[in-house]
């Protein structure tokens, strides 16, 4: 079913969908669906009930190994990487086609194995993932090398080639989306590809695979081996014949991508980790109504699970008091937990009752160094059988605190004052991270001595988290080292090779 139909699903028919769902759970490897070698298996959880939604084959080190094999061969064999550009751009077209007209079945899997709500899901997530692998098709022809200038009886030139087999370890918060935005470059530059998806949401990913396979791309191209990161992750960026790993996740599990590639072949690494993004609230915001809707979805959306989420709301102390009370009168509305397969519901569980604890924590830790709680902090009532907590707002936050100092990775929003603009960019900067920034301003001066003085990847000025294809996406500092999206992150994909071509000289 496609996205228009889907959107206009009930609660019920979710319901019903979810109770015929018999969702694919064994490996991909060499273009076929197996159990993992040693017979290993484990349970993915629905965290807004806690039910078992299925148990899924474990890869470990020998599953690892074969699913490599095959995409070394695949590679190797020519059948992906030499296959003239615009048939392999039909087919990604077509990959793409089927992902549309399955993308009910698609947003259903990840809202049930992560619990954001269904109606994100069909709005957000699934339309990304079709705009990731048809932007990435559309540049498939469009990688060009270069003949350089040599002397009259050499040509040199440069090609640019696929590296060979890529690793992608993807995390859980966009199960399908943040695998599309690495399988589908690394796809489009002719590599071949294993997909490690987070633990936690295993499911939508076999999927996204078996319609590649539907599509006509050749066994072995695309292979899934699913497990903990720890085992299948680790066994993946230690591999000898793996030449890239591109990784999104944490960023203490990314320093151990980093460790891995030196373990093992230098492999090139890109990073994709942690954020603590701030938004700076000048005393000149132009509409501070539409500047706190952006404040609220930028850290309530996605339950907070978000790696670019505005977690520091920096406030012109001129404005903070209006805007504290605009903040929850906003949010009273905007924001209640609720069944994930409500039409309804903008905001679902956590990922697990792990990373519930972990931010019920933060908030303890909160209230225990003065920060002054506004408005949530606990499980909201009715719902204890889930991993959900409330959305949350503290004040009298300073960039000492725990909560200003950490990735939080739920929905809680904290308030900093500050003096002045000097102050300001001081607190924006003082971070581990550097991913993304908002600035809300009339002053162009000002903004433009933010954009140029913040640390961070992604800057938007009078706006938060707007997006396209096109605009790269990644971080400074320890949010990593690597560009999602747009032309350059395909490129990352490939590599150069110069070629040298005398020109035999016409003899006599
Ligand atoms: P995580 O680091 O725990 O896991 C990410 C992936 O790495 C998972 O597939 C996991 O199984 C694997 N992994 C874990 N330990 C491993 C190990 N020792 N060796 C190999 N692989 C291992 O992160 P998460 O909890 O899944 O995701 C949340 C994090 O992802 C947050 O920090 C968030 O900011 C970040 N994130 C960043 C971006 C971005 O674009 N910068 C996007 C989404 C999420």
């Amino acid at each position: 079913m496609n996205l228009a139909a889907a959107r206009a699903l009930t609660r019920e028919d979710w319901q019903a969908m979810t109770a015929r769902l018999r969702p694919e759970t064994r490996l991909l490897i060499d273009g076929a669906f197996v159990e993992s070698i040693a017979g290993g298996e484990f349970e993915t959880v629905n965290p807004a009930d806690g039910s078992v939604l299925a148990t899924v084959s474990c890869a470990t080190g020998a599953d690892v190994d074969r699913a490599v094999a095959s995409a070394r061969r695949a590679f190797r064999s020519g059948c992906w990487a030499r296959l003239p550009p615009r048939r392999r751009m039909e087919i990604l077209y077509r990959w793409c086609e089927l992902i549309a007209a399955q993308a009910a079945d698609l947003a259903l899997l990840d809202t049930l194995d992560m619990g954001k709500p269904i109606a994100d899901a069909l709005n957000v997530d699934l339309p990304a993932v079709i705009d990731t692998v048809r932007f990435m098709a559309e540049c498939v022809d469009k990688v060009e090398g270069a003949v350089t200038s040599t002397a009259a009886d050499v040509m040199h030139f440069v090609l640019r080639e696929p590296l060979g087999v890529v690793a992608a370890i993807s995390p859980w918060n966009y199960p399908l989306l943040m695998a599309a935005w690495k399988v589908a470059p690394a796809l489009a530059a002719g590599n071949a590809v294993v997909l490690k998806p987070a633990e936690q949401s295993p499911l939508s990913a076999l999927q996204l695979a078996r319609l590649f396979l539907e599509a006509g791309g050749p066994p072995g191209v695309f292979n899934v081996v699913n497990g903990p990161g720890e085992v299948t992750g680790r066994a993946l960026a230690l591999h000898p014949e793996v030449a890239k790993v591109s990784f999104t996740g944490s960023t203490a599990v990314g320093k151990l991508m980093l460790q891995y590639a030196g373990l093992s072949n230098m492999k090139r690494v890109a990073l994709e980790c942690g954020g603590k993004s701030p938004q700076i609230f000048m005393a000149d915001t132009p509409d501070l109504d539409r500047a706190v809707t952006a404040a609220c979805n930028g850290i309530f959306a996605n339950m907070g699970e978000v790696c670019n989420a505005g977690s520091r709301l920096l406030v012109d102390r001129r404005i903070h008091e209006q805007f504290v009370d605009r903040f929850i009168a906003a949010s009273e509305h905007a924001y209640r937990p609720g069944d994930p397969l409500d039409p309804a519901t903008s905001m679902g569980p956590l990922i697990d009752r792990e990373a519930q604890r972990r931010v019920l924590g933060f908030i303890e830790t909160a209230r225990h160094q003065g920060a002054r709680l506004r408005f949530g902090g606990d499980v909201p009532s009715g719902l204890e059988g889930g991993a959900y907590v409330n959305p949350t707002l503290f004040t009298g936050v300073n960039n000492g605190m725990t909560i200003a100092r950490e990735e939080i990775f739920g929905p809680v929003a904290c308030v900093i004052p500050f003096e002045d603009l000097d102050a300001a960019i001081g607190i924006a900067n003082d971070t581990i991270y550097g991913l993304a920034a908002g600035i809300w301003t009339r002053d162009l001066a000002a903004a433009h001595r933010l954009i140029r003085e913040i640390e961070a990847g992604v800057l938007w000025v009078n706006c938060f988290d707007e997006g396209d294809m096109t605009q790269p996406f990644g971080g400074y500092k320890q949010s990593g080292n690597a560009r999602d999206k747009c032309f350059d992150s395909l490129l990352s994909y490939t590599q150069t090779k110069s070629a040298w071509l005398r020109i035999a000289q016409p003899s006599g």
